[in-house]
């Protein structure tokens, strides 16, 4: 299989080079050439193990990798997971079930995606023998997904910018206390902007990026979202035969994870509609209510991991409802970036609902939550309750993807509920010693420690 850029200027390239190359050189994302129908695959899915179920599907994408390589990539990233079914479905009632996507290293979704790409990394690495930097800035989440994607994979360092003193102290030792020497947690004075645009100014610097091969974390990466297809499918067989056509409820911030289970349902498999369930930075609620794309400023909420601006992975959507016109797409994302804004004239996708919570919302569905159904959510999987907040709807069948654990937000918890949320993984974090590395936040300091810490090929 084959994969072109949504903006159409870029050749056609195999599996290995859209995940090596994250980003296609015109600017456009990496998507299959043509939706494969799986139907028959998936049917065949029913009661497999959710790692035999992701290497069957991933077969029909790598197609230019070899099948036992690929099989253990698969099993070496979701080996970790500590939950035997890595993604359990749990029931709450009769209607009402939580897909549980936190039983990963880091206690997230993103683990799903970073930790094959991470795999995958290594194994063209070792195949080529070219070694790699990799450079990224976070505000906190993403960051340590990515770091726990690739911590003591050979021939990778990972350098993960964050303003010090601004990210949470679990999500700091999250990044600071892995132990693992290929790791380099920069915390820069400043803020979060701060440090992306130190990132950029280094990214920028062609000769110095070519020089020690520097490879971004994006949220982009075709491996990414074909990842994230598999616990859909994975999902939607462990429901009972009579509660198939329930909802996929989805927190969302860059669109990432509700577009895998769009594709996997254009790819055929049965999911009647999705939820695309925002938090008070609602560009997308709005998008899917109006059919107006708009940025407005980002307010910082408690489901921090979807405060967002613009939803990068749109784009794959974009181009999958104007039928594959990478010109037209390049138009609208073109007149959007100039205008911040786009107006879909009769944009109804058929099979999407949206919903939106604010801040207050978040704290009385964890509370509400937790009295119904004994249950304790995370603020981003509460936005995903928001159906709760009006006991006149009336009740349907619906999945609520949850994203990260409770544990995660014990401040949000504690004040939703009166108790703390705990986990073993991050209790144990508090007894790690830290190993963090202070830069200034300008390109001169951050590239004068990469060369300094960096790989180079001659090391693998
Ligand atoms: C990243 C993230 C999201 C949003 O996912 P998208 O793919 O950006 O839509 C939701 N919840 C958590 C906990 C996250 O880390």
């Amino acid at each position: 299989m084959q994969y072109v850029s949504t903006r159409g200027q870029s050749p056609a390239v195999s599996f290995s080079q859209a995940v090596a190359q994250g980003l296609a050189p015109d600017g456009g994302l990496y998507i299959p050439e043509k939706l494969p129908d799986l139907s028959t695959l998936f049917a065949e899915c029913e009661g497999l193990s959710y790692m035999e179920l992701c290497y069957r599907f991933f077969k029909v994408f790598a197609t230019d990798m070899d099948p036992d390589v690929l099989q253990a990539c698969v099993e070496q990233s979701y080996q970790p997971f500590n939950h035997p079914e890595v993604a359990p479905l749990v029931s709450l009632d009769d209607e009402t079930y939580v897909l549980e996507l936190f039983h990963g290293p880091t206690l997230a979704f993103k683990d799903f995606a970073l930790q094959l790409l991470g795999n995958l990394y290594e194994e063209q690495i070792t195949r080529t023998g070219e070694t790699i930097n990799v450079l990224g800035a976070t505000s906190g989440d993403t960051g340590a997904a990515a770091i726990h994607g690739l911590l003591g994979k050979k021939g990778v360092r990972i350098f993960i910018l964050y303003p010090d003193g601004r990210v949470s102290p679990l999500q700091e030792r999250q990044m600071t206390c892995t132990g693992a020497d290929n790791v380099y947690a920069m915390a820069i004075e400043g803020s979060f902007d701060d440090a992306q645009a130190a990132l950029k100014d280094t990214f920028g610097d062609a000769g110095f990026k070519s020089q020690v091969r520097l490879s971004a974390v994006n949220s982009i990466n075709l491996a990414r979202v074909l990842a994230q297809c598999v616990y859909y499918v994975y999902a939607y067989y462990r429901l009972p035969e009579s509660k198939r056509h329930a909802e996929f409820v989805v927190p969302t911030g860059n669109f990432g994870n509700v577009l895998a289970g769009w594709m996997a349902q254009k790819m055929g498999l049965p999911i009647k509609s999705f939820c695309v369930a925002t938090n008070q930075n609602d560009i997308l609620y709005r998008l899917f209510t109006s059919g107006l794309y708009e940025v407005q400023s980002v307010e910082p909420s408690h489901a921090p991991s979807m405060d967002i601006q613009v939803a990068s992975n749109f784009e794959r959507f974009l181009y999958f409802s104007q039928k594959g016109d990478a010109a037209r797409v390049s138009e609208i994302m073109k007149r959007f970036k100039e205008t911040g804004r786009y107006s879909f004239p009769n944009f109804a996708p058929d099979s999407f609902t949206a919903s939106r919570v604010d801040d207050a919302q978040i704290l009385e569905i964890i509370t509400r939550v937790y009295k119904r159904y004994g249950y304790i959510c995370d603020p981003h999987t509460a936005c995903g309750f928001a159906a709760d907040l009006d006991s006149s709807a009336p009740r349907k069948p619906r999945v609520i993807l949850s994203t990260a654990h409770p544990a995660k937000f014990p401040a949000v918890i504690e004040q939703a509920i009166g108790k703390e949320a705990t986990h073993p993984t991050l209790e144990a974090l508090k007894q790690a010693t830290p190993r963090k590395y202070h830069v200034g936040a300008d390109k001169a300091s951050i590239q004068s420690f990469i060369l300094e810490h960096g790989i180079r090929d001659a090391a693998l």
